[in-house]
């Protein structure tokens, strides 16, 4: 899928129909902004740039660990065959499943938990992306990467992380390439941060 596709339609989707709070009006300006639950939003350019680095197209099943309020889900429900997302805040979860429904797109699963050990019951997945920071690189994902198959991921400590490439190879060999530093909110489970949540600090995905 042409970048410049993903790039249009990220610019014509109302990034504000995502936030439910005062920074509605804020919706415009290219940062991350609180959704509530010590979340928030990515930068739009942001997540172009991860549905870019997926190369989508609409053969392509997409996993997607961290709802948040839907926006980075609506894009890559557009360029891809299903996405199947997974959220472990409830109440966030449930918000972007009424909003992204009532848009009509229709190639989504949802599931609430611990994304960070996938969804076994669809995999292989084409495509992974994590939108937020992991401790440690989720081997689960890693196996649930279908062949020649890419995952999009930060990891790294608290505060700035890396945004990581891995594909696996035809021949099942795994590929890592770092693509630049990121701060992301935390990825929490079993390849998370436990303890405190500083997620209301401004970190950002
Ligand atoms: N990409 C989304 C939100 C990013 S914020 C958007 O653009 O709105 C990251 C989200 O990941 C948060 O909603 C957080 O609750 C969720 N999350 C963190 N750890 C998770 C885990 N282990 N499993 C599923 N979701 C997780």
């Amino acid at each position: 899928m042409a970048n410049q596709e993903i790039f249009d339609f990220a610019s014509s989707l109302d990034r504000s129909y995502f936030i439910d709070n005062e920074n509605k009006s804020l919706a415009y300006i290219n940062e991350p902004l609180p959704i509530g639950y010590g979340q928030t939003i990515s930068q739009p350019s942001l997540v172009v740039e991860m549905s870019q680095l997926l190369s989508l197209d609409n053969t392509k099943s997409v996993l997607e660990i961290g709802t948040g309020s839907g926006y980075q889900t609506a894009i890559l429900a557009r360029f891809s065959r299903h996405v199947y997302t997974i959220e472990r805040i409830p109440e966030l979860a449930q918000s972007a499943r009424k909003k992204l429904e009532a848009l009509g797109i229709t190639n989504i699963s949802y599931s609430v938990g611990d994304g960070s050990i996938g969804w076994p019951q669809y995999a292989p997945y084409d495509r992974i992306i994590v939108t937020a920071a992991a401790q440690r690189m989720p081997e689960e994902l890693v196996g649930q990467l279908a062949e020649g198959g890419v995952m999009i991921l930060p990891m790294g400590p608290r505060g700035v992380q890396e945004l990581l490439k891995v594909t696996r190879k035809p021949d099942g060999e795994i590929r890592i390439q770092s693509i630049e530093y990121v701060r992301f909110v935390e990825l929490r489970g079993k390849y998370g941060w436990s303890g405190e949540d500083t997620a209301s600090n401004p970190y950002t995905s």
